[in-house]
């Protein structure tokens, strides 16, 4: 008997009265784009992120896109990103044709390194081909990056901010969500994410009411949005005035209400995830040359509960054999993989990154993962040893 990974079926079963109620009700009003539950679930996610706005969109990585659109960065703008993250991070900056600028990550706790990102922003204003504009910084595996520091290089160089969400919505540093820092905070709701929904979905928490506006026009095909209508008359629909070049990337109103009812059990979720990771933390000792560290302060939503080992490769198949599944995030880099290897990056290199893609495994990690289950994933650890 193998389990799984990550176990969406276990969530299912607590909830599947109220989601079939949920898309009950979508199907019967017809509103299968933006009907009400969409706006409801922006409400309801804003709040839960401690923003004043939220604005939902098809996916987490249209979701980083949308602020670069609205900011109007374009060519000849540097946006410095961990090349240790999922490909949609650096994805979305050649998209609007600016450069993705790769920068080294800690070694405990895998998110962007402040000091190599002002080396980073100091090379490239040497350079002088590029201007810094933004910085991107990931909640890898669920726990927030170093946003006070992250923040105050940011203010200093006058940078954007964007706090790359998708694994990390939920967590929090001293208290505070990391849009208390960042100018965007962006989330998935790919199923297997912390937050996921039955399909893609993603959203822009931001406090800039302006932003919104903006977004909401590039989210919908750069239709006009009330400042672009401020004082003019029109003698047709305005719908059909689309005053920048956008895309379509609406969350569906299925997905939202979907996302209703699983928002109202995150926060428990997010509680028993923190169990599970005490449990390995406890459990693994001595096993592992390291079970994860979170940064002081912060609270992980554990997406990924990642150790290392010597033997990474061989620890896999031994737990493979004995239906224990595990996965590797992230083998190759970003910034080794051939459509971004000629992006620059930082003074010194990546070596960080380079190290960590040899020695990282990911064990099965969600909230109802059982005593008994994570026992066996324990006892097969030790048994193969450190
Ligand atoms: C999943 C993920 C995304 C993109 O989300 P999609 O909804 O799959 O587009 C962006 N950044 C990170 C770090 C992710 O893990």
């Amino acid at each position: 008997m193998s389990m799984p990974f990550i176990d969406l079926a276990a969530q299912q079963r607590r909830i599947r009265d109220k989601i079939d109620a949920a898309i009950a009700k979508v199907l019967d009003s017809g509103a299968y784009v933006m009907g009400p539950q969409v706006r409801e679930f922006e409400a309801k996610l804003a709040e839960f992120g401690q923003a004043k706005l939220a604005l939902s969109c098809a996916n987490g990585t249209d979701a980083i896109a949308l602020p670069l659109m609205a900011w109007n960065i374009g060519p000849g703008d540097a946006v410095f990103c961990p090349s240790f993250t999922f490909a949609a991070t650096p994805e979305v900056v050649p998209w609007v044709g600016a450069t993705p600028v790769f920068v080294d990550v800690l070694p405990d706790t895998y998110n962007l390194d402040p000091a190599k990102l002002e080396a980073a922003i100091a090379g490239v204003k040497a350079e002088g081909k590029l201007t810094p504009k933004v910085v991107i910084a990931v909640d890898l595996f669920g726990q927030p990056a170093d946003y006070p520091a992250i923040k105050a290089i940011c203010d200093r160089e006058g940078l954007k901010l964007i706090a790359d969400s998708a694994q990390g919505f939920g967590c929090t540093l001293n208290g505070q969500h990391p849009l208390h820092w960042a100018d965007v905070a962006t989330t998935s709701f790919f199923p297997a994410k912390p937050l996921g929904c039955y399909g893609d979905g993603g959203a822009v928490l931001t406090n800039d009411a302006t932003l919104w506006d903006l977004m909401d026009s590039y989210r919908v095909h750069g239709k006009a949005v009330g400042p672009d209508l401020a004082g003019k008359t029109f003698d047709h629909d305005p719908k059909y005035l689309n005053t920048r070049i956008g895309m379509n990337s609406r969350l569906d109103t299925i997905q939202a209400a979907i996302l209703i009812e699983k928002l109202a059990i995150f926060a428990e979720e997010i509680a028993l995830r923190q169990v599970v990771a005490d449990r390995y933390a406890q459990g693994l000792k001595g096993a592992v040359i390291s079970t994860p560290a979170v940064i002081k302060g912060g609270v992980s939503v554990w997406a990924q509960y990642v150790i290392e080992h010597r033997d990474r490769d061989g620890l896999a198949a031994h737990l493979k054999a004995q239906g224990i599944p595990t996965a590797v995030y992230y083998p190759v880099p970003m910034h080794v993989q051939a459509p971004y290897a000629a992006f620059p990056r930082g003074a010194g290199g990546l070596p960080v990154t380079e190290a960590k893609a040899e020695t990282v495994l990911a064990l099965p990690m969600h909230p109802y993962l059982g005593e008994a289950d994570q026992q066996k994933i324990i006892d097969a650890i030790q048994a193969l040893g450190a």
